[in-house]
């Protein structure tokens, strides 16, 4: 294990900059956003949940693919998605870290899709641990251990205060570790011992969360059970289909391609959609979901029976964000609990 003293920080920042572009939580106008650092940013290591998920690094909310230029009866086209600079992401949640891989569940299976495969190569993942998980978060009724390092991270830490402790996971990590040999020091005994010791007070403080006690087995119904129940009627007559709940929802990922012509050039990009709005899954013959108690009902049984039934895992990582976010108090933890019967 090594360890940086929170005093040396921004030499840590500076340094991962020359190799990388660095992303991080960054607040500026009372926000705070996982964005690339510059000398003189705000960096906030403190806040649990970042106004918008990190997935807008790896998945970014609209991406060019291509860039197509009219020449008399030609068309010369570019492909421009992806990402070329390697980067690194510090300071991802473990409820985030497992978003990544939900996504990576979706967009890394046959067909592949390449940009995203691209961004996922290029970035180094830092998980940091949630020294005080708050009201709204559920994680452990995923499984999900928010004071240990996640599948899928390259280097875990831990703020301890006056200093951060760091583990390498994955060859990567170790790597890039050794790359920081001389700002990065060896923890002493007394560094590991604090950490288990905050390890174990994060346990006890998930434990006494007013949302961990989510009985996920209560929703161990037949799939028809869930889709045929009332509960779609009376969640959806309140929704205003805003799309709030998803686009900061780590986990969604629905996208929409369109071209834009400017006349002689143009651009082919993609963009997140919502399973909300009116037009979604629009076609030439009309929509299949015609009301908002169908769009709201796909929602959720895709995070709850659709997604585990191809990938066997909830689609929801229990980060609360849609509990804070929807203006009309409707969120995951309501559904599941009426769908259990609970409320
Ligand atoms: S459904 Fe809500 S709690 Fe679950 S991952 Fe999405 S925003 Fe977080
Ligand atoms: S945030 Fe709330 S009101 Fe808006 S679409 Fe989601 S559930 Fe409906």
């Amino acid at each position: 294990m090594k360890k940086i003293l929170k005093s040396q920080i921004s030499q840590l920042w500076k340094r991962i900059n020359q190799s990388y572009e660095l992303f991080i939580p960054i607040e500026k106008d009372n926000k705070v956003n996982f964005s690339m650092w510059q000398e003189g940013d705000q960096v906030n290591l403190e806040i649990l949940k970042t106004n918008s998920s990190p997935k807008n690094i790896i998945f970014p909310q609209t991406e060019t693919y291509l860039q197509f230029e009219k020449n008399g009866k030609k068309i010369n086209m570019e492909s421009v998605g992806g990402k070329k600079e390697a980067y690194v992401l510090f300071g991802v949640r473990p409820c985030d870290v497992v978003s990544f891989n939900l996504l990576d569940n979706v967009f890394l299976r046959e067909p592949v899709d390449r940009f995203y495969e691209e961004r996922r190569n290029k970035g180094i993942v830092i998980s940091m641990a949630c020294s005080d998980p708050e009201e709204t978060c559920f994680c452990s009724a995923f499984g999900i251990d928010p004071e240990n390092a996640v599948e899928g991270v390259d280097v875990a830490t831990w703020d301890m205060g006056d200093k951060i402790l760091w583990m390498a996971q994955t060859e990567k990590g170790k790597m890039f570790t050794q790359s920081l040999k001389d700002l990065l020091k060896e923890a002493t005994e007394e560094d590991e011992e604090a950490c288990v010791q905050l390890k174990n007070n994060i346990k006890e403080k998930v434990k006494n969360l007013p949302l961990s006690n989510i009985d996920m087995k209560k929703i161990d119904k037949s799939m028809k059970d869930l889709f045929e129940s009332s509960i779609w009627e009376d969640f959806s007559a309140q929704c205003l289909g805003c799309g709030s709940c998803t686009y900061v929802c780590p986990t969604c990922h629905c996208y929409d391609i369109q071209d834009f012509d400017g006349g002689k050039s143009g651009e082919r990009f993609r963009c997140w959609d919502s399973c909300m709005f009116s037009d979604f899954t629009l076609m030439a013959h009309g929509n299949p979901r015609k009301t908002q108690k169908e769009r709201f009902r796909q929602r959720f049984m895709h995070k709850l029976v659709y997604y585990p039934n191809n990938h066997g895992t909830y689609a929801c990582v229990g980060c609360g964000r849609c509990i804070e976010r929807c203006p009309v108090h409707i969120d995951m933890v309501k559904v599941i609990k009426k769908l259990g019967g609970e409320l």
